[in-house]
């Protein structure tokens, strides 16, 4: 994917390793080679078989791991730093594959700069180190990359879509309306070249325009992902080469077919849109086609085709009420618009909490949706952790993130399977696994060390002993601190 260039190895990066290693190599003994910082201790987890190593010590500098090896050896290096884990865990970064720091959807409300702002420092403190932006303003995150490289604002790295990709008439502010297949080569180069990274596609994106990307995109290599829309079915959109999906959309409708006359007839009689939805989707989970629903699923595996399913926000929506009791203290850590979005007077996605039956069919839907992410994983489907955070409620950056891996497990993924749709899975679907995504010698240092270990309990996740982003660690006690001082500003934002 030749648009996630920045995050990839260079040659000089390599060329740098190379020379390090010469110069340890005739090194004296009395002048050891420097590096920025020792692991001691720990017990690294690995992605790929989920093994979990003897205590160890592992080396960083710059930016990348240069050594790992058994905790009792003499070290070879200088270090400036040391970090005793005590016998804890190593993981890679974790990344949160769906997140909207400026969602379009609360630009209704102005928040001012300073305000987005920070939601930054709020995933990387949660050991979140990076994230896929997917849908916002590029200026914004131009603005949050240039902040990272000046080291002005603690910030995750960044892979972003810009705007989303709509049909003439853009259900949210800041899409950009395609109103016809010829104007699709324009939009997708202006989009490239203000620094997207990939292109987000959108529901009421029509059939033929929906096609007219896919065929430039694919010509053009550029990865594009999001909504399967309304017009085209999910197993249409992994065959076209749509690289990513998100929420699960549109599978219940392609795995219960068409609605039966008797049921339009019936619902021509309704006027009001809550009923008229509630009874077209009682009827969907009635009638789930099995056999149709597994060919669906093959068609993922087989096309390779990622899912973000974002579980922990459709059970935060429709849970809302005893979700919202449990997140009480995490509400003050963000800023005061978004506290402010985030309730049913203001909140576009927590309407018609009156309404039972409308809560009762969420939760069914929800329940399809576990077990859908059970037999994806059954049959080999890749699958991405991503929260969504932004305008929906309760789902916390850097905390969503944690959030989704429960869900997962709770899914029927296990504790290793999820953790990996957070680190090696989103590395691999960004095509840069060969420095990020495992904790290895020569890997970037974007790692998390946890106190326990995550894969006898996923909720371990959540104890954070540091966080290292570019090798640079921030402990327990920092993590803290800065988390307070967040805490003190929102309240003016
Ligand atoms: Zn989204």
């Amino acid at each position: 994917m030749r648009s996630f260039r920045d995050l990839r190895c260079s040659f000089f990066n390599k060329l740098f390793t190379f020379m390090s290693l010469l110069m340890f190599i005739s090194c004296e003994e009395e002048t050891l080679p420097e590096a920025v910082l020792s692991i001691q201790n720990v017990r690294v987890v690995n992605m790929d078989d989920f093994s979990v190593s003897e205590p160890s010590r592992v080396v960083v500098d710059g930016d990348s791991i240069i050594l790992i090896v058994a905790a009792d050896e003499e070290l070879q290096y200088k270090v400036s730093k040391t970090w005793d884990a005590n016998g804890g865990y190593l993981i890679p970064g974790l990344w949160d594959m769906h997140a909207h720091p400026d969602d379009p959807e609360l630009w209704r409300l102005n928040p001012d700069r300073s305000s987005r702002d920070l939601l930054m420092p709020l995933f990387v403190l949660e050991g979140v180190t990076g994230i896929r932006d997917m849908g916002g303003s590029l200026e914004e995150v131009t603005h949050w990359r240039n902040s990272y490289k000046q080291d002005s604002l603690l910030c995750p790295k960044i892979v972003a879509a810009g705007p989303l990709l709509d049909g003439p008439d853009p259900m949210w502010d800041g899409s950009v309306g395609i109103k016809s297949a010829d104007e699709v080569p324009k939009v997708v180069d202006s989009i490239m070249e203000a620094g997207a990274d990939f292109l987000k596609v959108y529901s009421k994106l029509p059939a033929d325009i929906f096609h007219a990307l896919s065929q430039y995109a694919r010509e053009n290599d550029i990865p594009f992902v999001g909504h399967v829309p309304y017009e085209i079915t999910p197993t249409e959109a992994a065959l076209a080469g749509m690289k990513s999906q998100e929420y699960l959309l549109e599978i219940l409708k392609q795995v219960t077919g068409p609605l039966p006359d008797s049921l339009k007839i019936e619902m021509e009689k309704i006027t009001d849109p809550v009923s008229s939805w509630v009874m077209v989707n009682n009827y969907r989970l009635d009638h789930i086609n099995t056999s149709l629903l597994d060919s669906v699923i093959g068609i993922f595996a087989t096309e390779k085709i990622w899912h973000c399913p974002t579980l922990s926000m459709w059970y935060k929506n429709a849970w809302y009420e005893e979700e919202l009791e449990k997140d009480k203290a995490l509400i003050p850590e963000l800023p005061m618009y978004l506290q402010r979005y985030w309730t049913p007077d203001e909140n576009d996605h927590l309407k018609h909490r009156d309404r039972e039956d409308f809560i009762e069919v969420k939760k069914e839907l929800y329940e399809f949706y576990a077990f859908l992410v059970k037999r994806m994983k059954q049959s080999g489907v890749k699958l991405l952790a991503g929260t969504d955070t932004g305008a929906n409620p309760l789902c916390f950056p850097g905390v969503g993130v944690h959030n989704e891996l429960a869900a997962l497990v709770k899914a029927g993924l296990t504790p290793g399977e999820a953790l990996r749709t957070a680190t090696l899975n989103p590395a691999i679907f960004l095509e840069i696994d060969d420095h990020y995504g495992r904790v290895s010698k020569g890997y970037k240092a974007d790692l998390v060390i946890l106190v326990n270990n995550p894969l006898e309990d996923i909720l371990n996740t959540r104890k954070i002993q540091a966080v290292v982003r570019d090798g640079k660690l921030i402990g327990a006690g920092e993590i803290d601190k800065r988390k307070a001082e967040i805490f003190m500003k929102q309240g003016v934002n």
